[in-house]
């Protein structure tokens, strides 16, 4: 990465990008699991609640705001019609590549005791599968050496402010069941986002992401503990510190590039301001693929399968994605 960077377009870049106003609407931790959750085949209040373990007021609202938005869809339970479960809707599906890539970060770097599926078969190959990313394009694999990026800041985003307050503390462990990203937060992805685009200083960092430095140096701090950051001191200048990403930040490129593309496509009708180009030539468009057979990965073709001893398993027997897939 060069060390030359045009602060001003990395600036409203990433000010304008679908990821950044993407992860005003799904970048808080509650959201993703609520949206997990779905996937999971809960549909009622109650269910996301004792697996989730998230105050009521707090669900409620989340359930709110996601059918507000088109992700969530309620309708009257038969056998007490005053209740509403919650359906996936065409635009939750759209969302099943992300989810992938949720589930493909969390396998590798999240906490071991999450109630996520522990294998992933793919009914169509018949073989387990390891969600891949991979080019529209030309089918081939899609990791960071292989991809460029070309910054185009989008007018009709750049007007809007994006939602992104301050997400809500969580003391880890607080959720026994789903607990995934926790490490994982809207503030820690746009940061990775911008070591990806080449800023590695404190400065450049503070500059182009507009955080004042006490919160920018409690986030940056908090990252290398957990092990998404390394900070060594610049060999140019001892004084400074660089900060450039780990195995784990940069696996997390997949669930930016579906994020980004979902809500750039279903969300937003915008482009990117940060337009992935692949090895290939092609810009980059992701596709979620079978490690085993490279054919898409399509949320009714994908059996979760959870470990025999989880009692705690989100998903009761029988009761799969596919079956929550069938009712959207
Ligand atoms: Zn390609
Ligand atoms: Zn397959």
């Amino acid at each position: 990465m060069s060390a030359q960077i045009d602060i001003e377009l990395t600036r409203q870049a990433l000010a304008s990008s679908t990821l950044s106003h993407g992860l005003g609407i799904l970048g808080d931790r509650w959201t993703v699991q609520v949206l997990m959750g779905t996937f999971m085949g809960l549909k009622r209040f109650e269910q996301w609640q004792q697996q989730l373990g998230l105050p009521r007021s707090t669900l409620a609202e989340r359930l709110r705001s996601l059918s507000a938005i088109g992700l969530l869809r309620a309708r009257p339970y038969q056998d007490r019609p005053l209740r509403h479960a919650y359906h996936a809707t065409a635009k939750t599906l759209a969302l099943y590549p992300q989810v992938l890539m949720i589930w493909n970060w969390e396998k590798r770097w999240g906490q071991s005791d999450v109630g996520l599926p522990e294998a992933l078969n793919h009914r169509r190959c018949g073989h387990k599968s390891t969600p891949t990313l991979a080019c529209q394009a030309c089918g081939g694999d899609a990791d960071i050496p292989r991809m460029g990026l070309r910054l185009k800041p989008v007018p009709a985003l750049l007007k809007f402010k994006p939602r992104l307050g301050r997400a809500p503390r969580i003391p880890v462990g607080s959720t026994p069941h789903v607990s995934l990203g926790l490490r994982v937060d809207r503030w820690n992805l746009l940061i990775v986002t911008a070591v990806v685009l080449g800023c590695h200083h404190f400065d450049q960092l503070s500059q182009v992401l507009g955080i004042g430095p006490s919160v920018l140096a409690r986030r940056l701090e908090g990252m290398v503990e957990s092990g998404l950051l390394r900070c060594d001191a610049d060999r140019r200048d001892g004084r400074r510190r660089l900060y450039r990403l780990t195995p784990a930040s940069r696996d997390l490129l997949g669930y930016i590039v579906c994020l980004s593309h979902w809500a750039g496509v279903h969300q937003f009708q915008q482009p990117s301001s940060i337009v992935p180009t692949h090895e290939c030539g092609h810009e980059f468009k992701p596709l979620v693929v079978c490690s085993h057979c490279r054919q898409p990965l399509l949320a009714h073709e994908v059996a979760p399968q959870y470990a025999p001893t989880d009692t705690r398993s989100v998903a009761p027997k029988g009761h799969t994605a596919r079956s929550d897939m069938a009712a959207a």
